[in-house]
């Protein structure tokens, strides 16, 4: 490149899967790569584009960033909700129908947009979308493909063909507890019941399972791969992914990285935080928890995607009320489904149990979780093992009790409570006697014991984001390799 010539400024696709944990992710890179003065077009379904202009601040937030565009991509895409395989599959079969075909006309050298914006110059696509490194690879544009589950999970998708070639899957009795030998590193530990949800299938075509590993193992085809987990809790699992993607970028946990550097950005300002919800939050839940004592609260909530029956949900209320341990509690409005009740009686549910709550709790339908888990009064989370979920816990030193629902939640609850130990693992239970049991162990018997070795984790995952921490020099090295692939000739 001739010395004269100004470097050209990177313009960033970021192309989340359109979930709330996935979205919150991409977001939050989002925000870090617009502080390094990178132009991003986020492109998002148009329903996922109007809740967040509804449910936060986005606008605001990105106004001081110059050349961020949320762009909504054509109608077309699935819409109902996202609590099976099947829906999953769903999901991504029109997201794939759509997003190339838009894509390719929205960057077309002649089109509109491209007209009115600089050239994209790389893309980030959520992991599952191969089509994306097609085209990308097609337009000549670098491509660098962002997982937002934990590297054990990712780890476990990725082994579904050695699980499978080896007669692991589809499981061959009634033993969820069988040792699994195929997903390397995790011998020690890993059960059948502990593998992502999807590989309970009974018949190897099952198409979730045959989507999630052929687009795992399609990873190698990206440039690099972005996490969002830090090298000191899952080591040992990325050394075993770099053997076939070498090129790794751990820059999590990022809802604390994007904190931390926001703050060093605006140093004589409150940083503009907000979170990234698809549903309104009730705030009040925090004047509630300021009227509580020290570390006294379970905090419970299972995330965007679980859905649970009238009759899990009364057991899970009989232990809590049980437990004798105060509680705040999200239960989204669609989270309640009895296939045999008329309609309208979850909701009725849902009103006699906050009615009864009172005394002993606080429900919400949404809450500022980041805030809530941040809280001083909350000692516990119960939780549905989401990855944001539990990096979020982590990094506030709040041990967990697991309930995973399905994906990847199977595998990183199992580290919670088996690698990690910082929590329990309740999977593949619904039971009050249990959920009493495992609430008092948590926050009353062994609570001390929790605490500390929550506290030592979230030390670790501090460090990490620091000046010279692992994420923090991660997200340096992947600020420069894109500013290096915006102009390669330099
Ligand atoms: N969340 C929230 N309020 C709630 C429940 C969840 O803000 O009441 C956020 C939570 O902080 C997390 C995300 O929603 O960032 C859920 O993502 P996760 O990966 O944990 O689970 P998913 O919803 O994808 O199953």
């Amino acid at each position: 490149m001739g010395e004269t010539q100004l470097p050209v400024s990177p313009h960033v696709l970021i192309f989340p899967f359109p979930a709330q944990g996935h979205v919150n992710s991409m977001l939050k890179l989002a925000e870090l790569l617009c502080l390094s003065g990178f132009k991003i077009t986020y492109l998002v379904p148009k329903n996922i584009h109007q809740r967040l202009l509804l449910h936060t601040n986005i606008e605001s937030r990105f106004s001081q960033y110059q050349g961020f565009c949320l762009q909504s991509l054509p109608d077309g895409i699935y819409e109902g909700s996202v609590s099976t395989g099947d829906d999953v599959v769903k999901l991504c079969d029109s997201l794939n129908s759509v997003a190339v075909p838009f894509l390719r006309e929205l960057l077309t050298p002649k089109s509109d947009w491209n007209n009115t914006k600089s050239p994209i110059t790389t893309i980030i696509a959520d992991g599952i979308f191969s089509v994306v490194i097609d085209f990308a690879q097609e337009i000549g544009v670098p491509i660098l493909y962002f997982r937002t589950i934990s590297a054990c999970a990712f780890w476990a998708y990725f082994s579904i063909h050695e699980l499978i070639e080896a007669g692991e899957i589809p499981f061959s009795g009634n033993d969820m507890d069988l040792a699994i030998k195929k997903v390397k590193g995790m011998e020690a530990y890993l059960r059948g019941r502990d593998l992502p949800s999807f590989c309970r299938a009974t018949d190897i075509g099952n198409p979730i399972l045959k989507i999630l590993s052929k687009e795992t193992r399609e990873t190698a085809r990206a440039n690099g791969l972005i996490m969002n987990t830090f090298d000191d809790l899952e080591g040992p699992i990325l050394s075993q992914i770099q053997i076939h993607c070498p090129n790794i970028y751990t820059i999590g946990p990022l809802h604390a990285h994007l904190k931390s550097r926001l703050a060093a950005a605006n140093s004589n300002s409150a940083p503009n935080t907000s979170s990234n919800s698809l549903w309104a939050e009730d705030r009040n839940c925090i004047q509630w928890l300021d009227q509580q004592p020290s570390k006294s609260v379970l905090y419970v909530s299972f995330g965007s995607h679980a859905v649970v029956t009238k009759e899990q949900l009364m057991e899970f209320w009989q232990g809590l009320v049980n437990s004798g341990v105060k509680f705040l509690w999200v239960i989204r409005p669609d989270s309640i489904v009895d296939q045999n009740d008329e309609e309208g009686k979850s909701k009725s549910i849902q009103e006699e149990l906050e009615a009864a709550t009172k005394e002993r709790g606080y429900m919400v339908g949404w809450a500022p979780q980041e805030q809530v888990l941040a809280h001083p009064a909350v000692g516990g989370f119960w939780t549905h093992s989401g990855w944001n979920s539990t990096l979020e816990s982590i990094m506030e030193g709040v041990p967990m009790i697991c309930w995973p629902y399905f994906a990847d939640q199977q595998t990183n609850s199992r580290f919670v409570g088996e690698v990690w130990k910082i929590g329990l693992d309740m999977k593949d239970t619904c039971d009050k006697v249990i959920v009493e049991k495992m609430i008092r162990e948590l926050m009353v018997i062994k609570k001390d014991e929790f605490l500390k070795t929550a506290n030592e984790i979230a030390k670790l995952g501090r460090k990490s984001i620091e000046q010279d921490g692992s994420s923090y020099c991660n997200l340096d090295r992947l600020i420069q390799d894109i500013r290096l692939m915006s102009n390669p000739e330099q």
